[in-house]
């Protein structure tokens, strides 16, 4: 299996780069916050539950997510492999993806770490926000959401970095050039998956 992370801040782009590289390598996405937003939308108790955590900017508890997740892979084993898009964003999150994929005998083979300085964030998410009517993309929570990242999620930078497993790509670029850099990656690394 090819299973990837595209990893980075809210706003670096992993949505819009997931669907690159699903088009090019045929990946199943797992995309977290699209999930929990399905729930919200179907107003179901796990929306409800997630929604108070989102619209504050906080990361809803790992128990609950890593327990989402697992569901998901179990449901999709026949994947080629899988890109995952916002998971994980804590050290246990990481732990607990690579305990899952080791029960299935397959691991992660690349971190695409999109790199985006805080400016351009910014100006992103609060674009996005006049659009996207998602609650999250208020000014007020981009910040909180930015702090989170750096406390949470950006020590799994290290943990992957360690493994040999992280690449840092520059995303400030254009969509096309980033995933021109992705594409580069995945080519050389794709014969060692299993
Ligand atoms: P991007 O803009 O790069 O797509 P994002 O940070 O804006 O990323 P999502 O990944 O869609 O947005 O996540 C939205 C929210 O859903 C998070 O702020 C968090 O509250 C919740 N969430 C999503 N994934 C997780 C996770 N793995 N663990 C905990 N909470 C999560
Ligand atoms: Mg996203």
């Amino acid at each position: 299996m090819l299973n990837v992370i595209i990893f980075g801040p809210p706003g670096s782009g992993k949505g819009t780069q997931s669907e690159l590289i699903i088009a090019k390598y045929g990946l199943y996405h797992i995309s977290t916050g699209e999930i929990l937003r399905q729930e919200i939308k179907k107003q179901t108790e796990l929306g409800a539950v997630a929604d108070e955590y989102i619209k504050t900017g906080q990361l809803i508890p790992d128990e609950l997510i890593i327990k989402i997740l697992a569901d998901v892979l179990d449901a999709n084993l026949g994947a080629k492999g899988f890109i995952f898009d916002g998971f994980p964003r804590t050290i246990a999150q990481g732990k607990a993806l690579d305990q899952l994929l080791s029960e299935k005998n397959t691991s992660i083979i690349a971190v695409l770490n999109l790199a985006v300085d805080e400016e351009e964030l910014l100006n992103r998410l609060i674009k996005r926000g006049e659009e996207s009517g998602r609650t999250d993309d208020d000014p007020v929570v981009i910040q909180k959401r930015l702090e989170v990242y750096r406390n949470q999620t950006e020590p799994l930078k290290e943990f992957y970095k360690k493994k040999g497993k992280l690449f840092t790509i520059k995303g400030n670029n254009s969509i096309e050039d980033v995933f021109e850099k992705i594409a580069e990656v995945l080519d050389r690394l794709s014969f060692q998956a299993k």
